[in-house]
């Protein structure tokens, strides 16, 4: 168990807290607040107790160096209206001009420091950069679960020079996540699914040995049909992967369950022309684009005696309105079941808020690497670098 804020004095404090605020924008405006409506429970928290918060974010891939583009300007504005207070922002997350705005900041009050990948010491987690950023707070405060998977600067290395404590979104994160990976209630059955195999195929090993099932559809069922001989068209088939892939279903004793139909389609595009067929009757030329509706029915079953779900990656493209259909419907499976629900992936969150049906999921990640390299087994360094209880 990892220390939070709430294990530690912050009265009158500098806390330096380390948000994903990695938001996607759009014509220099936040077009998804998801991400900083996360973190919202710790700000306010620290508010309340009348901390000075200093907040620190990654956004995008500037490279080391400063990009007009990725400022985080849009995201104090639209901070600012969610909070009902000004969130005030420097330019630049180290250096005098940033200390001086610190020294200034009173308790209750809120400063945004600007993209710390404008410095490329974020990155290569450089202990000076990492020093120059502790120098701002007194205590360091990490609820940036998204990031914790990598040892930048601001996620790992300000941990060495600063009292290191979870945030609120953190410790959710790491015990709805910690529940599934280490103490898993029985049936405890997973939903495998996403565009390529190679990403996850560790991650299938591993749940493998821990889940009662293991259903898989999408991309990354194509080359596991393809292992067990069923010629799958146009689909993407990781050769790369075949060998592992065809290992894993000779250990996998019959928990691991693959789509019985698929959809087919002529070409990846809504209009394309499509049908349903048995999975060992793809068409030559043609391409898997969701399981069928068999194979939802077969999932259903075995998900409805679950007591634990864990969900990574759509069953189908289901960006194309035709092909959401199998990745919709498990999604309000998994909204129906009295058992503990847990899904983790960008687009699988997607997937389920389009489903409409995220309030009556137990848990949706925030985290897409960091979730999986977490259910995979890793230590995230982001993570190792806080305090035990
Ligand atoms: P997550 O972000 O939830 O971890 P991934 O990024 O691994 O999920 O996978 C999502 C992508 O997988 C989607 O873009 C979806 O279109 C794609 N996908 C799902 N099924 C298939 C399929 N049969 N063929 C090609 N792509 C697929
Ligand atoms: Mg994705």
């Amino acid at each position: 168990m990892k220390k939070t804020i709430k294990d530690v004095a912050v009265a009158g404090k500098r806390v330096l807290v380390r948000v994903d605020f990695n938001v996607p924008l759009a014509s220099g405006k936040v077009a998804d607040d998801t991400r900083i409506r996360a973190v919202l429970p710790t700000i306010k928290y620290l508010l309340d107790q009348r901390a000075r918060v200093i907040l620190c974010s990654h956004l995008g891939r500037p490279k080391g160096k400063v990009a007009e583009e990725l400022r985080l300007d849009p995201v104090a504005g639209r901070l600012s209206g969610l909070l009902g207070r000004e969130v005030a922002k420097v330019d630049d997350c180290i250096g005098p001009e940033v200390e001086s705005a610190v020294e200034k900041l009173e308790p209750g009050e809120v400063l945004l420091l600007e993209n710390t990948r404008f410095h490329p010491g974020e990155k290569a987690n450089d202990p000076d950069f990492a020093r120059q950023l502790a120098k701002l707070g007194e205590l360091y405060v990490d609820d940036a679960f998204g990031a914790a998977h990598r040892a930048h600067a601001s996620t790992e290395g300000v941990a060495h020079y600063l009292p290191a404590v979870a945030g609120l979104l953190m410790e959710r994160e790491l015990e709805a996540l910690g529940r599934v990976l280490k103490n898993p209630e029985r049936p405890f059955v997973t939903v495998l699914g996403g565009a390529k195999i190679s990403d996850k195929i560790g991650l299938l090993e591993h749940l493998l040995e821990r889940a009662d099932a293991l259903l898989v559809g999408g991309g990354m069922a194509n080359t596991l049909l393809n292992a067990r001989g069923v010629q799958v068209g146009q689909s993407l088939v990781e050769e790369g992967s075949l060998e592992q892939a065809g290992r894993i279903l000779e250990g996998s004793g019959g928990k691991l369950i693959l789509p019985e139909d698929v959809i087919v389609a002529e070409t990846l595009d809504a209009a394309a022309n499509w049908r349903t067929v048995p999975v060992d009757n793809v068409p030559l030329g043609w391409r898997i684009v969701d399981i069928g509706p068999r194979t939802v029915e077969l999932f259903q079953e075995r998900l409805s005696a679950a007591k634990m779900v864990l969900w990574n990656g759509p069953l189908g493209v289901f960006e194309l309105e035709p092909f959401a259909g199998g990745t919709l419907a498990i999604a309000r499976t998994l909204a129906e079941l009295d058992g503990v629900t847990v899904i983790g992936g960008g687009d699988s969150a997607a997937a389920v808020n389009r489903a409409g049906v995220a309030e009556r999921i137990t848990h949706i990640s925030t985290g897409g690497g960091a979730f999986l390299e977490f259910i995979g087994g890793k230590e995230l360094p982001g993570v190792a670098a806080l305090q035990d209880k």
